[in-house]
This record gives C-alpha cells, structure tokens and sequence, in this order.
C-alpha cells in the first residue's frame, strides 16, 4: 500500500513535468473539439473501479489534449496568471496536506500564514494596516464579500441588521457603479440583493474611468446612504478611476468605497507606478486577485477591508460545535465558505521566493512589455493603438471592424499566441494581456512580428 502511494505521487510528479516543460512550445489554443474531449473522457458511470495509477493515466490521456495552455508565455487572450512555479510546487504541497482551512482549530499552521501573509500583502500594496483580510477564491467573491461588508456597515450606520433582519424592508441604500465596471461586480451586487436595474451606473470617459462630474451629478441627487464602487485597472484598458476626486467628493457624505482592483491594485507595488492610483488607500474596501498578477495557480483572491468589524459581522459563521478563539483568526470568519483548501501556502511561497523587489520586477517588466509592443504596432497605417498604454492591457484596432474580425480569426488560425477579441466603445478590438509570469521581450517581439506581417497580407 505505502509502496503503491510512492509510485502514484512519484508518476503524478513526472506527468505534471512533462507537462510543464512541453507548455512552452505547444501550440497556447487546443485543437480538441469538445465532442472528442467527450469521447476521451466519457462513458457510462465506472461499476468496477481501475487501480489509482490507471486511472491517473486515464484522467491524463483523456484531459490533456484539452488543455489550454493558459500557463505559458503565449497565453495574452484574457487576464490570466502563469502559476509561479513555486506556487504550484506549495500549492501540490497543500493537497497533500489537505488542510481545512475553516478554524484554527483545524489548522493553526493554515490560520498562521494567512495572518502572516495578509500582513505581507497589506505592506506590499501599501493598504493600510487594520484592514482585515480574507483569501477567497478571486476577485469576484472578494468583491462579494467586500460589498457584503459594505452592505452590513452602511444598513448598521441606520439602525439596520441586515444579518438578522435581510433586505426586504430594509432601509434603501444607493449603489454607484462606474459604466466600464467588470461584469463580476455586477454579479456580486445581484446576488447581495442589489439588482442590476437598482444600481446607478455612472458613465465614464474614453479610457473608462469614472467621470468625477458624472458622479458628482448623481451624489447630488439625493442623501441617502450610498456604496461607490470604482475600478483600479479596466479590464480592456487598464485605466485607473480617479480616487482622490472620488473621495473628495465623498468626504462629508455617508459613503463606502470600494475598490475593484482585480489586478490593476498591484500596481501600487511599484513605486514607478504608485501615482497612477493615488488616492486609493483612502477607500474603505479593496478586491485583487492572486491568480492574475501575483502569479498564484488557480484559485486565490484576497479581500482587504478597513472596518474589519464590518467584514466579520457580514460573514462570520457561528455554530454551537465550532470553536471560537476570538483573538486568533479562523479564517472562515473572512470569506463566505466555511470549509476551504489553504490558499495562503502557496501565497506565502510566491512572495517569499520573489520578494517585494521580484514583485515590482516582474509587474514592471509587463508593463513595458505593453508599451514596446503599442509601440511597434502604432508604427504601422491601418494598426491603431486604441488605449493609452499605461499598464498591462493594450487594445488595437485594424482598419474596420470587419478587418478586425479577419485578424483576430488569422491570429486564432496560427495558434502561436492565444489573444481575445472585445468590443471597446463600439468597435471591435483585438485585447491582449501581459500578465503571466513567463513573457519576455522575445514574445513579444515574436507577437508583433506576427501581427504586422497578417495586418499586411489582409490589406494588401
Ligand atoms: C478578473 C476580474 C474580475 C473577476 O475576478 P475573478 O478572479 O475571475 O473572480 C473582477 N474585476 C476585474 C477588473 C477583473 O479583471
């Protein structure tokens, strides 16, 4: 049996290697289509089971070929992390250990590094220190439970428990949301009982920041209690809100402000870049992602708020038969879920191996990486660079839409990069993303190579 064990770990080591070496040159979008993936991975319910390695072997065989390759260095279509190496190894780790994370109780080493590194993170985006923080499963549910908070802390300000008592009959509170928001925020608001045609939305600029005259208009119309929700990095842009005029005009009004900053928050972990968000520290709640920027394997979200009694009142998990430490973290009490896999190992790995100064490093590197290539491509008739290029993101238009379209499907048909296609303001756009670990100047110079020749061959 403990001889069996070993060769099963020591074969999942081997294909998962494998794996990770051939990442590098395998073409970034599967070729599978999904009736094969059904057909390899199909079949009616198992009666007899196979021994763990064939089945190991099987899931492989089966899974592989659908697999995209959204780890390697060619992988620019969406915002996605690459899986530090180091992340992955703590995060196998994590398995094999198999904590859960719900108490202190159940782990007190799970408890410990998320203390540990929320402090770490807290320093490394300069938030300030008595926010509370909760590791969640990405920026969606970071930002659920942030406005979760918010939604607690504003209904308490006016006698309201919304814990106890729910929203029906509750006071009304106003929700103000900047036009370009990512559709997840809208997502978490509908499911805290703030439905999409009850939220304000206030409309934003070219670069789809929040226009401060707009908001300014529609604080005015009324004194209700009020969330404000503004945006650190546009999903297509990567354009920051305006935080300090924001908060300017928040400043004698009962108001929260959140701040989704899914991955555009670790730009304050570059001195070079801090200006960008200034400001931001001054709002209440903030929601980023680890498995975008910080190059965290999937899943790992982190929600930092500055009323930390707030944040534990909206979702602390009471029961008889749990523990209750009341100094020391349960880190259920952060996040909506009760039993959790400990995403703070592999946290803690990542930035104990890279450091602030690897951090900065690599969030920097990106964004050149984003301007060299706008670079490149503004340089040629018919390429428009359609962002001002200041973080990750870089959105291009080609000739017409229907040219556009043309590229995005010559791109998709190379397969030698995995880029997206958006509509920006009304026109069609190729979308690329510099935020996984492994890009380097050589791809990008590659990506552009590749662009400029198809653009050329299209409008010859
Ligand atoms: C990715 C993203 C989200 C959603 O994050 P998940 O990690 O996918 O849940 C929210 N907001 C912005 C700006 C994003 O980029």
């Amino acid at each position: 049996m403990k001889q069996e064990r070993t060769d099963l770990f020591r074969r999942a080591f081997e294909l998962g290697a494998n794996y990770d070496k051939q990442k590098f040159d395998r073409p970034p979008r599967t070729g599978v289509s999904r009736d094969e993936l059904l057909s390899s991975l199909g079949g009616p319910t198992p009666e007899n089971g196979l021994s763990e390695l064939d089945a190991l072997e099987a899931l492989v065989k089966a899974a592989e070929p659908g697999l995209q390759v959204s780890t390697g260095a060619r992988f620019m279509g969406w915002v996605v992390g690459g899986s530090h190496p180091v992340g992955m190894a703590a995060d196998w780790l994590t398995s094999v250990w198999g904590q859960n994370c719900a108490n202190y109780e159940c782990s007190p080493a799970a408890s410990v590094s998320e203390d540990v590194t929320a402090d770490w993170l807290k320093d490394l985006l300069s938030l300030p220190e008595e926010c509370s923080v909760g590791f969640t499963t990405g920026a969606t549910m970071a930002n659920f439970t942030a406005l979760a908070a918010a939604r607690s802390e504003m209904l308490h300000r006016i006698g309201w428990n919304v814990e106890l008592d729910g929203l029906q009959g509750a006071p009304r509170l106003r929700i103000l949301i900047g036009d370009e928001a990512h559709t997840t925020v809208f997502t978490a608001l509908s499911l805290l009982g703030f439905g999409r045609n009850q939220v304000k939305r206030v409309s934003t600029d070219d670069q789809g920041r929040m226009r401060v005259d707009a908001l300014k208009e529609s604080l005015e119309e009324s004194d209700t209690a009020a969330i404000v929700i503004a945006q650190a990095g546009q999903i297509n842009t990567g354009a920051m809100d305006p935080f300090k005029a924001i908060l300017s005009l928040l400043k004698d009004r009962n108001a929260w402000l959140h701040v989704d900053g899914a991955f555009g928050l670790w730009a304050l972990a570059c001195p070079q870049l801090r200006s960008q968000l200034d400001g931001v520290d001054g709002a209440d709640s903030w929601a980023t992602d680890g498995h975008k920027w910080l190059q965290v394997p999937y899943d790992a979200g982190f929600v930092f708020v500055r009323h930390a009694e707030a944040h534990r009142r909206a979702m602390a998990t009471p029961a008889s038969y749990l523990p209750v430490q009341s100094d020391i973290r349960d880190p259920s009490h952060y996040v909506p879920e009760l039993s959790r896999r400990s995403r703070a190992f592999a946290v803690w790995a990542i930035i104990k191996t890279l450091g602030r100064e690897g951090i900065s490093e690599m969030i920097i590197r990106h964004c050149h990486l984003a301007k060299r290539l706008a670079q490149q491509l503004s340089q040629v008739p018919g390429i428009e660079i359609l962002n001002q290029v200041s973080l990750n993101q870089v959105i291009v238009g080609f000739g017409d839409d229907e040219q556009c379209g043309k590229m995005i499907e010559s791109l998709a048909r190379e397969n030698r990069y995995l880029l997206g296609g958006a509509t920006w303001h009304d026109r069609k756009v190729l979308r690329i993303s510099i935020i996984s670990w492994f890009i380097d100047e050589a791809e990008i110079d590659g990506l552009s190579e590749d662009i400029i020749r198809l653009w050329r061959e299209l409008d010859a």
